[in-house]
């Protein structure tokens, strides 16, 4: 079997992960790289920080396969001593391409929150907010919701959480109360504070997210509060609700790369990016 170029990886990513399902300002596909080079070792991380670029280098990976954008924010310079740089020019003089599945894996079926809810048991869900153009991307779309087969208080959910993600130095918040039961669950990978709305008008009983600050989460208990006490909130490590994803998203692409008849290898990274590392 044959090594697939970088451009036909990239046909293999947007075949799962459609850039067309992106949110507006968001950045995804290519960031770095030459679509004629050959590729036979591809790198999993979560983010393209540095020590997961140097990783690449040692391995002699040929392309680095990140959720975040390396590039989110235009840039006017690729010098080599700014932070974006830096990274472009050790991507290129080790001729190592970097790509990224970011909103676009968040909306697609099977992707972050759909992994996210999975943990939970439950295996039919719904977006929060559908994907626009609708018609034949039935199922995608920002988040998910959906019903636990057994009713279950939020604290033994934010449990479950713990339990079923990666460890990690932040680990899991209640905000409402914890001995009030849940039925229905509203989850988001990453950042969700922007999408209370949606999940008050799905009725959800509890809000699965990651990176609640203070003054969203006591708004939004004031506001559930109010009216009938929910949603009660959880809030996870934004690495841990996205590094799961990953794991499926090597197995769809380990399948898809053997459906084309290319052999790549496909290597997740060593680097734990979650930035905290410890608490007192
Ligand atoms: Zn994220």
């Amino acid at each position: 079997m044959a090594s697939p170029t970088v451009s036909e990886c990239v046909d293999v990513f947007d075949s799962l992960w459609p850039p067309a399902l992106a949110e507006g300002w968001d950045s995804v596909g290519l960031a770095v790289g030459d679509p004629d080079a050959e590729v036979g070792s591809i790198l999993l991380a979560l983010d393209p920080m540095d020590a997961v670029i140097a990783e690449a280098v040692v391995l002699d990976a040929d392309l680095v396969f990140n959720h975040h954008p390396l590039l989110l924010r235009p840039v006017q310079t690729v010098n080599a001593s700014t932070l974006k740089g830096g990274a472009v020019h050790t991507l290129i003089s080790n001729g190592i391409a970097q790509f990224n599945a970011h909103t676009n894996a968040d909306s697609a079926r099977g992707g972050v929150s759909d992994v996210l809810i999975s943990l939970l048991g439950i295996t039919e869900s719904r977006p929060l907010v559908p994907h626009s153009s609708s018609e034949d991307r039935e199922g995608t779309g920002i988040g998910r919701v959906g019903d636990l087969d057994t009713p279950m208080p939020v604290r033994e959910l934010a449990r479950l959480l713990a339990e079923r993600l990666p460890r990690t130095t932040t680990g899991v918040r209640i905000a409402g109360d914890p001995a009030s039961m849940a039925t229905t669950v509203a989850v988001c990978g990453g950042a969700g504070d922007s999408l209370f709305d949606e999940v008050r008008a799905s009725g959800a009983d509890v809000f699965v997210t990651a990176d609640l600050r203070h003054h969203p989460a006591t708004e939004a208990r004031d506001t559930a509060n109010r009216h009938r006490g929910t949603p009660h909130l959880i809030d996870v490590s934004h690495w841990a609700s996205e590094t799961v994803w990953l794991d499926a998203a090597a197995a769809q692409l380990e399948a898809e790369f053997a459906a084309r008849g290319f052999e790549v290898s496909l290597l997740r990274s060593a680097v734990n990016t979650d930035p905290w590392v410890e608490r007192y």
